[in-house]
């Protein structure tokens, strides 16, 4: 499998290039150059699967022969096996034909757990045989660092530097990523928001001569394909629990970076079939906007009671631009290049085709406690803030009664004790066993200006074999 750059300038890499590379050359994002298809005899034959009987199934033509089948397998089996549930990803019903696909049950209580469990085990085995190094420069609005931290906690080959604004995350959110003991994990907290840590890693990236040529930078944001490549998987997953693919299923998704909803995009052209596929964002609504009316336009950040969806531009919406353009790079790259400066529209056939593919809905803060208080009313459940937008958005937006109406579960309610005691709900939503000591594990961080020089020289001083 060969990856090329929505921006059409990048080289063609292989999957393993593609692991260790964050943005290409270009400025672009890799996708694949062509997709898998799977026929429906074909996904109906995966029937009974466990989940990493599924995920490998789903992801070996994307690794194809970068990694052996019975290596890779082990892998998956090892990734999915820390997952708290026996299903991994277990679905509950909320009302008929409606259901929440939880996707919080691993480790750091969030779904990109199902991503960098995997991404981790991935670049290791990567490095190991190629007797390289890496250093992870990650910024976080709170999920991926802890996500990032856990999956790389153990990796040999990697040391791994998380940016979080400081004061800016849960506490829970915190101290998930600051309680990890490891040599290679090292957290800092910046003086700033979460779009400043983004722009010291993106520009760190674009100039990595701090690190002496000693080692190099290795992405973790959804940015990285195979993040996108392993949330694929539980599309099928939930597909196939409910009858699939004898029945199409709409899915509704809380969105920040478009790479968790994007993921279900591939899923539906790889054969899955999918009738709908929501966008849910809270207020920072740029996705939303420009379903709505065809413009694309950065508004300010808002801080929201659904904080990992707090971003004002959605790095992997480029991906679907590209698509959208017939996969024209060029044309791509201006219309980025235009985005950066002001408001842009992109031709009326392209956006009717874009509306079909997706529907979009904005929720607030008010209407996420609103339908928290609702659900658990309804049915004793307790929602998180963010996944309590998407089933608010599944709500409003829904097409088709008789299709099965998935909220992807992102994060666990005790992640987001606040909003949920914001709801008027009453009851505290009690951290899982395996964490409940999380509040007496000491914490480890260093806090740092809102300054790329100091934040790259503490880099340069702090990974294992400066
Ligand atoms: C990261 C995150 C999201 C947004 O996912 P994207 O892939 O960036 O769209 C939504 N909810 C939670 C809890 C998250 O951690």
């Amino acid at each position: 499998m060969r990856y090329i750059s929505t921006r059409g300038e990048a080289p063609a890499l292989g999957f393993e290039d593609v692991l260790l590379t964050g943005l290409a050359t270009d400025g672009g994002l890799y996708v694949p150059e062509s997709l898998p298809h799977f026929d429906l005899e074909e996904i109906r034959s995966w029937r009974g699967l466990s989940y990493s009987e599924l995920a490998f199934n789903v992801m070996h033509p994307f690794v194809d022969d970068a990694i052996p089948a019975d290596d890779f397998r082990k892998m998956l089996d090892e990734t999915y096996s820390v997952f708290a549930h026996k299903a991994v990803a277990p679905l509950v019903q909320l009302d008929t034909n409606e259901w929440v696909m939880e996707l919080f049950r691993g480790p750091t209580l969030a779904f990109k757990d199902f991503a960098l469990q995997l991404l981790g085990r991935l670049l290791d085995y990567v490095l190991e045989k190629r007797k390289q190094h890496v250093v992870i420069m990650g910024a976080t609005s709170g999920d991926t660092g802890s996500a990032a931290i856990e999956g790389c906690r153990r990796c040999e080959h990697v040391d791994i530097f998380i940016l979080h604004p400081y004061q800016r995350v849960s506490e829970v959110q915190r101290r998930q990523m600051t309680t990890v003991q490891g040599e290679n994990i090292h957290n800092i907290a910046v003086r700033g928001n979460f779009d400043d840590c983004q722009r010291m890693v993106k520009e760190s990236f674009g100039n990595q001569s701090f690190l002496g040529g000693k080692t190099q930078l290795a992405a973790v944001n959804s940015i990285n394909w195979a993040r996108i490549m392993a949330q694929i998987v539980y599309y099928f997953h939930a597909s196939l629990a409910l009858g699939g693919p004898d029945r199409s299923m709409a899915f509704s998704v809380p969105t920040g970076n478009f790479g968790d909803i994007f993921a279900g995009y591939l899923a539906k052209k790889m054969g899955l079939p999918i009738s709908q596929l929501v966008i849910a964002t809270n207020r920072n609504d740029i996705l939303h906007r420009f379903m709505s009316g065809n413009k694309y336009e950065q508004h300010q950040l808002e801080h929201t009671l659904s904080p990992s969806m707090d971003i004002m531009v959605s790095s992997n919406f480029e991906r679907l631009l590209f698509d959208l353009h017939g996969r024209d790079g060029l044309a791509v790259k201006t219309l980025l290049e235009n985005a950066a400066k002001g408001p842009v529209s992109i031709e009326a056939y392209r956006w009717k085709h874009a509306r079909k593919l997706f529907d979009s809905d904005a929720v607030d803060d008010k209407a996420t406690c609103d339908t928290i208080r609702e659900i658990y009313e309804q049915n004793e459940y307790l929602l998180d803030p963010h996944t309590a937008i998407g089933v608010r958005a599944a709500r409003n937006c829904r097409r088709d009664q008789a299709v099965p109406m998935i909220t992807l579960g992102t994060a666990h309610p005790a992640k987001f004790p606040d909003a949920v005691a914001e709801s008027g709900v009453s009851v505290e939503p009690p951290l899982p066993a395996h964490m409940a000591d999380l509040f007496e594990r000491e914490e480890r961080y260093t806090v740092l200006d809102n300054n790329i020089d100091g934040v790259q020289a503490f880099i340069a001083k702090h990974w294992k074999n400066a």
